[in-house]
């Protein structure tokens, strides 16, 4: 009681009375979302361990999951170096984002040089690979290989793992580095189609890890 007082005391709310807030997911990290609290619905969250937020567009508090079912069950809370900030690590039913991801943050705006040659890339391309095969625009190879579906895709992921084979046989550094390449690209196609996210892969790579 006293302890969510003085919690609530602490934080700086804007002029308009309201805090942003980010929500990660307390397991893997990933950032689900971010939204507005204003003092009652930080109250509501602190009391029922449940997200509540403030709605601009709506102007009223918003119990995140009333209509969707997916609650976000809060870990733990954190505030920033000065106050004006919350993240809420949550467990998180289904998916955050009202338009079906989990993350709100699916949507590539944009890549700068030093994201290429690190291991980002690989969530950055899973990411734009599940746009293309929402949106299939026009002259998109990855669009086409989803238009022609599994059987074409697993066809794909086979002939470029032979010809990793082949290059790593005559030890082509060159040619394995490109096959390599093309292997991890139609593999993360394949991983689209079927719902598996690169989480879902380094999760299973941590648990063998001893
Ligand atoms: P929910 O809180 O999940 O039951 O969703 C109720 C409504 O809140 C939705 O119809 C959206 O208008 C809005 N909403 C839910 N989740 C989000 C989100 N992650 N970002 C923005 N608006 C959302
Ligand atoms: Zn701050
Ligand atoms: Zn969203
Ligand atoms: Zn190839």
């Amino acid at each position: 009681e006293q302890e969510i007082e003085s919690f609530l005391d602490s934080v700086k709310f804007d002029s308009q009375g309201l805090v942003p807030a980010v929500v990660q997911d307390a397991a893997g990290g990933e950032v689900l979302m971010v939204a507005w609290m204003n003092r009652e619905s930080l109250r509501r969250s602190l009391e029922s361990g449940r997200t509540w937020f403030y709605s601009r567009s709506r102007q009223c508090l918003w119990p995140k999951g009333e209509t969707s079912g997916n609650y976000q069950y809060i870990r733990e809370v954190y505030c920033d170096c000065d106050g004006d900030t919350l993240l809420f690590k949550v467990e998180q039913v289904g998916a955050a984002c009202h338009q079906g991801t989990r993350s709100c943050f699916s949507h590539v705006a944009g890549t700068t040089p030093s994201a290429s040659g690190s291991p980002e890339i690989i969530t950055g391309l899973y990411a734009l690979l599940g746009e293309r095969r929402k949106t299939l625009p026009e002259g998109s190879y990855t669009a086409s290989l989803f238009r022609k579906g599994i059987d074409r895709i697993v066809q794909k992921v086979g002939e470029e793992a032979v010809e990793v084979v082949i290059a790593g046989k005559n030890r082509d550094r060159e040619e394995l580095i490109e096959e390599t390449a093309d292997l991890v690209y139609h593999l993360l196609v394949l991983l689209v189609e079927c719902g598996v996210t690169p989480e879902d892969i380094c999760a299973k790579l941590a648990e063998r890890r001893r």
